[in-house]
Parts: C-alpha cells; sequence; structure tokens
C-alpha cells in the first residue's frame, strides 16, 4: 500500500488487487463492536525519520507514542521481556543454579571445541547455556514452530536473538548500551484510533484520492508470462473471473504461491522449490472480557509446554480507545498448520482452549468471559527451516529473468520483515520505478536483520 500510495501521488496510474475485505494483510485491523482488533501485537518502530513521516502522511495526526511493556508468564510469575540479567534472579532457586552452572559449563566447553552455528538450537544453547535456553528458547521456539529447535535455521536465531550470550544480557541490564538493538526499543508509534491497519487504509484513502483503484476482495488467481515479461493478471471476485493486461506487476503474494499462479507454469524444479517453502499459520482467538483490564503489558509471552497459546496481547495498553470502558479486550494466538487439526477445530473448541489456558493460569476469571471471535491467517511467518535458503534462491533466481515483476514485502521475499521494512521497501519500490533509480526494495530485507513478531 505504501508503493501504491507513492505511485498514485506521482500521477502514475495503480491498481491494487486485494484477495481480503479490507487493506492491511498482516498489519490490518477489524472493529468487532467497539473493539478495534489487531492480528496479534503490532508496535511500530523505526530509527529512520523519513519512514515515520512516511506514516504520518496516512495517517495525519492519529498518531502517538507508547512505552513498550512486554513480558513472559511462566512458573506462575511475570519475567521481563526482552531479556534482564534480574530475570535469572527470579527464576525458582534451584532452576536458578542450573542455570548458572549450565552456562559456565558451556563456556568451559567452548574453550576446548566449538560448537557450530548450525541450527537455532546450537545458536542459543552455546549463547546461554543448556538450561536458559531450554526455559527462555527452546521450549517457546518448539510451541511456535512445532518442529524441533535443531530444525531451525540460525537465521532465525540471528534475526530474532540480538543478544551475544547472557553476559551481554548482564551488561545490558547495567549500563545503558550506545545502540539499542531492536529488540529492546522501549518506545513505538501506533494510531490512536481504528488500530495498526489505520496506517494501510489511510494509504488507501492516498491512492484512492488520486484516482487510482484499490479493488479489496479481489484474489489473483493467474498470471500469463511471455517471453520475459507478465502480460497478464487474471483475478476472481464474487465468483466473476476477470483478465487484465499489464504494464509491471509489485506482487506481495507469497512468493511460492505467485511461481504457482503463473501461465506457463515454472521448470520443474522451481514448482519444488515452492511446494518446499513452508509457513506457519497462526489462529488469533480475541476475548472479550468484564473487566477493566488484565495487564499493564502490549504482549506477554507464555512459554509453558502444557498452554497450547502462546501470546496474548492487550490493544487497550496500545491505545486507550481500541476499547469501550469498563471492558477490554485479549487476542490469545495459537500457532498451527493451515491444514492440521488445530486449524479444523471450530470456534467454540478454540475459545474453550484460549479461555482454559488462560484463566487457568490466573490472568483472569472464568465470569470474566463475554465473548470471542475466531480468526485463522494462514500465512502467518514464513518457516525457516534448514533448507529454506536454498529453496528461496531457486526462486528468486527464476523471478529475476521476469523484467516488469517486483516480488516485494514479507511474503514477497519470504522474509521477517516488519511493517517498517515493508512501508520502506514499497516507497523504495516506487521510487525505482518513477525514477528509474537508488536502492534495491531487497537491500531493505538484507538490512533488516532484527525482527519481533
Ligand atoms: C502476529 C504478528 C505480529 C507482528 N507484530 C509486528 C510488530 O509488532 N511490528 C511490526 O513492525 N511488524 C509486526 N509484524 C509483521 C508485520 O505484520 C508484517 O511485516 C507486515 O504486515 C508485512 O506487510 P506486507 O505487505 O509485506 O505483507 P502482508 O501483510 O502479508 O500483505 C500481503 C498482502 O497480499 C495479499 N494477497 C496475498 N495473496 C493474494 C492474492 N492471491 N491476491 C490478492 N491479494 C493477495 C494479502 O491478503 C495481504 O494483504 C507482525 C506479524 C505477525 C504475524
Amino acid at each position: 500500500m505504501s508503493c501504491a500510495a507513492d505511485l498514485a501521488e506521482k500521477g502514475v496510474p495503480v491498481e491494487v488487487l486485494e484477495d481480503q475485505p479490507e487493506v492491511g494483510g498482516l498489519a490490518e485491523s477489524f472493529d468487532w463492536d467497539g473493539f478495534s482488533c489487531d492480528l496479534g501485537p503490532h508496535r511500530f518502530h523505526s530509527n529512520r525519520e523519513e519512514i515515520i513521516d512516511h506514516i504520518r502522511k496516512p495517517l495525519q495526526d492519529n498518531l502517538h507514542m507508547r512505552d513498550r511493556m512486554s513480558r513472559i508468564f511462566m512458573f506462575r510469575r511475570f519475567f521481563f521481556y526482552p531479556l534482564r540479567g534480574s530475570n535469572v534472579l527470579r527464576l525458582p532457586k534451584l532452576v536458578m543454579i542450573k542455570a548458572f552452572l549450565d552456562y559456565w559449563w558451556m563456556r568451559l566447553q567452548l574453550v576446548f571445541r566449538d560448537i557450530p552455528d548450525d541450527s537455532f538450537e546450537n545458536y542459543v544453547r552455546k549463547r546461554f547455556g543448556n538450561t536458559l535456553y531450554k526455559i527462555f528458547f527452546g521450549t517457546y521456539t518448539e510451541k511456535t514452530w512445532q518442529i524441533p529447535p535443531s530444525q531451525i535455521s540460525p537465521d532465525w536465531a540471528g534475526q530474532r536473538i540480538t543478544l551475544l550470550n547472557l553476559w551481554d544480557v548482564v551488561k545490558k541490564t547495567l549500563f545503558k548500551p550506545k545502540n539499542v538493538p531492536r529488540t529492546y526499543v522501549s518506545r513505538f508509534h501506533y494510531p490512536k484510533t481504528g488500530g495498526i491497519g489505520s496506517i494501510s487504509r489511510g494509504y488507501r484513502r492516498i491512492v484512492e484520492e488520486h484516482g487510482s483503484t484499490v479493488r479489496t476482495g479481489t484474489r489473483v488467481t493467474g498470471v500469463r508470462v511471455e517471453g520475459d515479461r507478465i502480460v497478464q493478471v487474471t483475478s476472481t471476485c464474487d465468483g466473476t473471473s476477470r483478465d487484465e493486461s499489464v504494464e509491471t506487476v509489485v506482487s506481495t503474494i507469497p512468493i511460492n504461491r505467485l511461481v504457482e499462479m503463473m501461465d506457463p507454469l515454472p521448470p520443474a524444479e522451481v514448482l519444488e522449490a515452492a511446494k518446499n517453502l513452508k509457513h506457519k499459520a497462526i489462529i488469533f482467538v480475541y476475548l472479550k472480557l468484564d473487566r477493566e483490564k488484565v495487564t499493564d503489558d502490549h504482549w506477554v509471552y507464555l512459554p509453558e509446554g502444557h498452554l497450547r497459546v502462546h501470546r496474548i496481547s492487550e490493544f487497550k495498553n496500545f491505545s486507550e480507545q481500541t476499547c469501550p470502558p469498563g471492558k477490554t479486550l485479549l487476542c490469545a494466538e495459537i500457532t498451527c498448520n493451515d491444514d492440521d487439526e488445530t486449524w479444523n477445530q471450530s470456534d467454540d473448541e478454540l475459545t474453550e482452549i484460549a479461555v482454559k489456558d488462560l484463566s487457568g493460569i490466573g490472568l483472569f476469571a472464568r465470569e470474566d468471559f463475554l465473548d470471542s471471535k475466531v480468526k485463522r491467517v494462514p500465512y502467518a511467518y514464513p518457516l525457516y527451516d534448514l533448507d529454506y535458503r536454498d529453496n528461496l534462491q531457486v526462486l528468486i533466481q527464476f523471478l529475476k529473468k521476469i523484467k516488469n515483476l517486483t516480488s516485494t514485502g514479507r511474503q514477497g521475499l519470504f522474509r521477517y520483515g516488519n511493517m517498517d521494512h515493508s512501508v520502506a521497501m514499497g516507497a523504495r519500490v516506487a521510487r525505482s520505478m518513477t525514477t528509474g533509480s537508488g536502492p534495491s526494495h531487497a537491500q531493505v530485507a538484507a538490512d533488516a536483520n532484527e525482527s519481533f513478531d
């Protein structure tokens, strides 16, 4: 949407085809009886003033700053997230002693033999020792990804854990660091009203004000390629199919789905790579509660293996105006695959899982629960398994041959980007299309070596 808005402003006619009823993708919001709902916690942060200015255009004065608060809940107590040295001191005594012994044991082992950074598990174990790895990273990661952390690429850890080791955590706790890693950024932007989706809806307004079109509820189903160009895009809306010839295409469709819809189909090895790139789905269960607030946190991680919910967020803490007074809304996240048993459970069953988990650990009482809503999102996380890089390279090399196509954004590059990265990528694509110059949009993704969703 940032790309479309910039192009429309510069007088380039644009047509946006969006599958969903509203624009925004993973950063959409919807209204539910006066409660504004995002897809999990969405804080907007960028170190670059030009990116903040970019979202000021669609939001105008509908923007405020928040002081980030997020914690981990386990052993029936809260721990700070991002990790602080004091977290270790809050662990049950025996666990704490084991954590320290394990950490120093690992340091000693590393003097004699290196452990390769060849998986998420090794990357973190090596830096934090076995016990802290399991408590703060391993269980949560396995629960979220549903594959053993030994099968997850170290890229995921590199992008997610910005700390070198436990000693780094202690230093960050005691001394204020000069360059604050993204995970530690404490202030962020958020719209006062309308949820995070106000950004994309604002971009939509700009596109339409400049005479361009946004067609929602319109799914792209086919892409006709002739030589090194896309010549036609087929889409479906309300059961009616439509073919349109195109000049240039910018796609944020998941990269593997895009190649699968090409006509003629790409070679077998490209299709094989597309099939092998996997995503994780998330089910968002929204719980309306008859109480003022549950926590002061924007979000809380729930790593314990006996809970199906892995994180909750409370939108009221992003903006008071997201909820009617006297009530609050929690969003509980459950990861799964988009064809598995959990995905196919009924809304009532999923609600019961969330209510049981969260009331069971004392976050609210069952009597507080008023109503629920369930939303299933198939392409939530690109799965960084050990082969993802090779598979992705095959697709990127193949798509490079198509001269009037830019596959970008989180899905188009299969990359853990954040909203600011997507906004920046869109703006860069627009700039290079209108001026033929500027750094590549993919560079934004390459620089995006930290993520927090
Ligand atoms: C749970 C969660 C929490 C997050 N928290 C944060 C956060 O706190 N801060 C942050 O900066 N980022 C966060 N993110 C990441 C952020 O949501 C994404 O980086 C950003 O929204 C990606 O935008 P995008 O446009 O690149 O991709 P997407 O949002 O995935 O948009 C892709 C769009 O393409 C459309 N589409 C796909 N296929 C078709 C088709 N065939 N036809 C037509 N349209 C199609 C989709 O409907 C969608 O609108 C979070 C993500 C998740 C899942």
